[in-house]
C-alpha cells in the first residue's frame, strides 16, 4: 500500500469523465487499497479515483463505521433534501453549502464484480453523491450556494470527501 497524491481543484484531471471498470486486475486492487489508505491518512470520508490521477469508476467511502469500495456505481433512487457544509480533498480548507438528495440508492460492483446495493441517508447519502460525481467530472464547488468558505470561519462543521 502506498499513499497517493491528491489532485487539486484546477487539475484538468478532475474534470474529465471517467471510465467503466471491466475487470478487477491486481493493479486495480492495489489502486484500491491506496485510495483507502490516502483518505483516512487525509480524514476523508470519500474518494474517488480522479482524485488520485486515475480516470476509472472507482470510489471509496467511510463514514465512520464501515469501509465501502464501489466499483461503477450508478444512482438508482433519490428522495428528499438536505442542505449542509460539503467539503473535499481536492479543495483543501474550504468548504461550502451543498443541497443534495436526503435518501439514495446506489447499484455498484465490488472487488469481485459482483453487485450490490448500497442505500444511504444524511451524511452517507451526502457522500455517494458527492463521489459519483467526481467520476462524471464534476467537483462540489459548481453546487455551492454561496460562499466558499475557508472551514476554521465556516459556520457549520466540516466534511472531507
Ligand atoms: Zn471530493
Amino acid at each position: 500500500m502506498a499513499l497517493r497524491s491528491i489532485r487539486e481543484l484546477g487539475d484538468p484531471v478532475l474534470n474529465k469523465k471517467c471510465k467503466e471498470v471491466k475487470e478487477v486486475t491486481e493493479r486495480t486492487k492495489e489502486l484500491i487499497d491506496d485510495m483507502f489508505e490516502t483518505m483516512y491518512e487525509a480524514d476523508g470520508v470519500g474518494l474517488a479515483a480522479p482524485q488520485v490521477g486515475i480516470l476509472k469508476r472507482i470510489c471509496v467511502i467511510d463514514c465512520g463505521d464501515n469501509p465501502i469500495l464501489l466499483i461503477n456505481p450508478k444512482v438508482m433512487e433519490t428522495s428528499g433534501e438536505q442542505t449542509g457544509q460539503e467539503g473535499c480533498l481536492s479543495v483543501p480548507g474550504k468548504c461550502g453549502v451543498v443541497t443534495r438528495p436526503n435518501y439514495v440508492k446506489v447499484l455498484a460492483y465490488n472487488e469481485n464484480m459482483e453487485p450490490f446495493e448500497v442505500e444511504g441517508t444524511e451524511l452517507l447519502a451526502r457522500a455517494l453523491m458527492h463521489e459519483i460525481d467526481h467520476l462524471d467530472g464534476h467537483v462540489y464547488t459548481e453546487l455551492v450556494e454561496g460562499p466558499l468558505y475557508d472551514v476554521e470561519q465556516a459556520p457549520d462543521e466540516e466534511i472531507g470527501e
